[in-house]
């Protein structure tokens, strides 16, 4: 398994490569800014890049989609169809020419990617068209889990009920897994529900 990771923009968004060598593919999520930077990475790995993947439509994870695009036009872009749009602001995904490399995935899709399967939760509260994705025993979640915390719910569509069922289903998926977030960093979803108040609250609902 081929994983990198690097921090994009100002907020320091994590921006994750996901890949499998004897596949030589990979795709990355978030990424966030700093398009070049996202770019070296792909090189770096050796891999070719098969996608873009956003758990979420906020500018700080998808404002390097575009720079990425102008040197992989034929990559498609996955996003959650809630997040899709931007009504009354500026804070939603927006970028040039998302008609023809813009796709769509929701709860249940299953997605062959990066030599791997990609399992898509819908997982809103932080945002209408939050995702979580399983890969292997990679979560990444977004701005949904933190490690200790969880995504905020005041921005637009947000909402704090949503959240909490969102990380019900979260805390209640079997097993152990590694997670990854949108901010901060990594833990795993064991050390979570141990430890998170907010996935113990939710598990108590
Ligand atoms: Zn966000």
């Amino acid at each position: 398994m081929v994983f990198r990771q690097i921090q994009v923009g100002p907020i320091g968004t994590n921006c994750y490569l996901l890949g499998e060598e004897s596949a030589g593919v990979c795709f990355v999520a978030d990424p966030g800014d700093e398009p070049e930077r996202v770019l070296g990475m792909v090189r770096e790995s050796g891999l070719a890049l098969q996608a873009i993947v956003l758990t979420h439509g906020h500018y700080d994870h998808t404002g390097g989609v575009a720079g990425i695009l102008a040197e992989h036009p034929q990559v498609p872009v996955y996003i959650h169809r809630n997040d899709l749009y931007a009504p009354g602001g500026s804070q939603r995904y927006q970028y040039a020419g998302a008609g023809t490399n813009q796709r769509t995935y929701g709860e249940g899709d299953v997605l062959s990617l990066g030599g791997g399967t990609l399992r898509v939760l819908h997982t809103p509260g932080h945002s209408p068209g939050s995702v979580v994705l399983l890969w292997g025993d990679v979560m990444l979640a977004g701005d949904t889990l933190f490690a200790g915390s969880c995504g905020r719910c005041d921005l637009f569509g947000g909402s704090m009920e949503e959240m909490f069922v969102s990380l019900k289903r979260l805390g209640s998926l079997s097993g152990d897994c590694r997670v990854f977030p949108g901010h901060g960093p990594a833990t795993t979803l064991e050390t979570e529900r141990r430890t998170n108040p907010y996935l113990r609250h939710a598990m108590q609902l």
